[in-house]
């Protein structure tokens, strides 16, 4: 193999550069990436920079210096609009194309946007949380003005980690929920409503249940906000800024045409390929999961998977399809709220059984087990790293929902 272009220039596209670049390749390797900047972390976009703890050059994953280091050909601030797989080309938005002996897919996700609100953006107060620019736009906004009343539409990781920046920075906060109980289609409704209940805990008012009906531009000289969102029911609330954060969907449209099948992400077998010399990683790529004796196409959004899997993907192009190992991580997920951090291995489902093995809701630091047709299949921890990290070898050794209960109450 000769050269390999990167398609999606952020973590999992720079971990797969690294990778290759670790593995020996020598060769040439394109990275193609929409945004003009270099790679660079999300997770602090909506903590330490959204909060201003840290400037935004800390978040760099790649400077130039280590890009020309690793003999990095940037294409940056272009977009891939096409993939030619048995030509093994990407059709670009400039009318180029780049050609390669392998390609890796790590085009990631975007937010999804609500229906009806096309027409506004940051300069109305809507905004969304992805890229940096979203994160610096988002914290102009929220301290331009005195005490700024915020509504966060979404009460899910992202959502939930804005609204406690948000009040940290001072921010009269609102978050509006249409599930009942926040993250319970993850964590299950008893360690969901424990995590909702830190909003309150920390002054931000949370509205579960609600239907969103639209959101529209604020009255001028009413007094009212900038926008107001409308839920179904006939409430109004007025905001100078709304933070949309309903979830993202896998960035695969520019792959529409290419006949790889696009099923909630670029579907991949277990060593991450798409097609011979076509692998992909990341917030894109729904892979197939053997662990534990059984299989189960996933696509996993978290910051850990995408960086293991833009490695994983470089190593299995270089190795072969025939030859290369499966990739079968034990995901890992953090998210920072309120002062505490909230830890998860494994993949829970919100309809698995659950038993805190260790501390209590009352406490704030507990271990709940998660299980499924007698099998452990996550640990989520607050303030317990180390006893979350004592399960991993449980999880990786498919252990049985008892065992890990005894292993947890020990
Ligand atoms: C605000 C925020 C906070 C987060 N916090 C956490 C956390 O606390 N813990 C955790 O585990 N995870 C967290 N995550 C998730 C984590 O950051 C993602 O899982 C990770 O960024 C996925 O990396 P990726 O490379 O697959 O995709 P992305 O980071 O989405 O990168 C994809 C890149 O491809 C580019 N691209 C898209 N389409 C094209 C195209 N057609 N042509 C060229 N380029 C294209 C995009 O512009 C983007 O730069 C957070 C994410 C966000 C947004």
């Amino acid at each position: 193999m000769d050269s390999v272009i990167v398609v999606g220039a952020s973590l999992a596209g720079w971990r797969a550069t690294e990778a290759l670049r670790a593995e020996g390749f020598q060769g040439k390797i394109s990275l193609v990436g929409e945004e003009l900047h270099l790679p660079y972390d999300r997770p602090p976009l909506s903590k330490q920079v959204l909060a201003g703890t840290w400037p935004p050059e800390k978040a760099v994953l790649a400077d130039k210096k280590r890009s020309s280091e690793l003999r990095i050909h940037e294409v940056l601030g272009r977009r891939a609009t096409g993939l030619n797989v048995a030509g093994r080309a990407v059709a670009l938005d400039d009318g180029s194309t780049l050609t390669a002996d392998g390609i890796v897919l790590a085009t990631g996700a975007a937010p999804r946007r609500l229906p009806g609100t096309e027409s506004l953006g940051p300069t109305d107060g809507l905004h969304v949380l992805r890229t940096i620019d979203d994160s610096l736009s988002l914290r102009a906004a929220l301290t331009s003005r005195e005490r700024p009343r915020v509504v966060v539409v979404g009460a899910g990781f992202i959502g939930s980690e804005v609204a406690s920046t948000c009040a940290g920075l001072g921010c009269e906060v609102t978050v509006l929920e249409v599930m009942d109980v926040p993250l319970s289609n993850v964590l299950g409704p008893v360690v969901g409503a424990h995590c909702a209940s830190l909003h309150g805990t920390n002054g931000v008012s949370l509205r579960t249940g609600v239907g969103l009906e639209r959101i529209e531009r604020g009255e001028a000289g009413s007094g009212s906000g900038r926008l107001s969102a409308h839920l179904r029911d006939g409430e109004v609330f007025d905001a100078d800024v709304v933070v949309v954060g309903i979830g993202v969907s896998p960035s695969t449209s520019w792959l529409e045409s290419s006949g790889l099948t696009i099923d909630n992400g670029v579907v991949c077998d277990d060593r991450l390929f798409v097609a011979d010399g076509i692998v992909a990683a990341g917030d894109m790529a729904r892979w197939l999961w053997r662990h534990d004796g059984s299989e189960e196409l996933v696509r996993i959004e978290h910051w850990e998977v995408a960086a293991n899997a833009g490695a994983a993907a470089a190593r299995s192009l270089l190795t072969g399809r025939a030859d290369a190992p499966s990739f079968t991580p034990i995901p890992y997920f953090w998210s920072d709220q309120y002062g505490i951090r909230i830890q998860v291995l494994g993949n829970p489902g919100g309809d698995d059984e659950m038993v805190i093995t260790e501390g209590s809701f009352e406490e704030g630091k507990f271990v709940a087990v998660f299980g499924r047709g007698g099998r452990l299949r996550a640990v989520m921890a607050i303030g317990k790293p180390r006893q979350l990290m004592g399960f991993r070898p449980l999880l990786q050794n498919g252990a049985s929902f008892d065992d890990a209960l005894a292993h947890g109450l020990s």
